[in-house]
């Protein structure tokens, strides 16, 4: 599933691609996505892109009157392709630049493309987002008081995006491997200096998964076309009973709210 990182590698790959310039075609082969692709999208052409941004893991396309949104869903992967490219089978929706293609490929039909003409943060998808952990947003004071009241571990708590967005299961994990927490510690007793060192171990996870280009989907695709790279080498993730890269310990896999937790059981406390 494209995570924060790779949402951010996309958007960083098109930007300059297309900001500034003017839609001059719209295809919607499948409008059966996530939700219908509203009827508004099919009328885009004519109007310019004037910015793209991240929100958590959704893609807004600043169109002047309007915003369009995109989310890769489960399998979506977005690149450009020149103009006349045949669409694969699963290259559901094309947004056409002079010449090129931005082009979306949605296998599992997860994903979504909207349309808004109100300012996207009033968006339903989107008013209930919590705090970008990349902006600074999020450091340890802010952890902390976020986390006061919680009884939930911590690990699940960094996964509830209507706090902070983007914490996916191998970055969650990730990021406590770094802080030295242990994943089932209860999210209200965590003390202001462990919720710092934490803010900080997020937000070092999340940058060292973009600058390796993102991780964890083998069918990402990068924006410039090529295959993206990219597991990331994990400390713990998907290494269950392998030995920590610090100290040497097995690493456990434990099970929580259905999601699998990986943790080294000497390192994290
Ligand atoms: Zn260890």
């Amino acid at each position: 599933m494209p995570e924060l990182p790779e949402v951010e590698v996309t958007c960083r790959g098109i930007a300059p691609q297309l900001v500034g310039r003017t839609i001059s075609s719209i295809a919607v082969r499948e409008s059966r996505l996530r939700w219908p692709v509203p009827a508004a999208v099919r009328s885009l052409a004519g109007r310019v892109v004037l910015g793209l941004r991240r929100r958590g893991k959704y893609l807004l396309f600043d169109c002047g009157d309007g915003h369009l949104i995109m989310h890769l869903g489960m399998s979506g992967s977005l690149r450009m392709v020149a103009a006349g490219t045949p669409p694969g089978k699963h290259d559901h929706f094309d947004l056409g630049f002079d010449g090129k293609l931005l082009r979306l490929r949605d296998p599992r039909r997860f994903g979504a493309v909207l349309w808004t003409a109100q300012p996207p943060q009033a968006h339903p998808l989107i008013r209930h987002l919590g705090i970008e952990p990349l902006s600074r947003d999020l450091d340890g004071r802010r952890l902390h008081a976020l986390t006061r009241g919680h009884r939930t571990a911590i690990k699940q708590f960094l996964m509830d995006g209507r706090r902070i967005v983007g914490l996916g299961n191998i970055y969650a994990s990730e990021s406590l491997f770094l802080a030295a927490i242990h994943p089932g510690t209860r999210a209200s007793r965590l003390s202001r200096e462990r919720c710092a060192r934490l803010a900080v171990a997020i937000k070092r996870t999340l940058r060292a998964a973009i600058s390796a280009g993102g991780s964890s989907l083998r069918d990402f695709v990068r924006s410039d076309g090529e295959l993206g790279c990219f597991q990331a080498r994990t400390c713990v993730y998907g290494r269950a009973g392998q030995p920590c890269r610090r100290c040497g310990a097995k690493i456990r896999r434990i099970v929580q709210g259905q999601r699998a937790t990986f943790y080294c059981p000497n390192c994290q406390h």
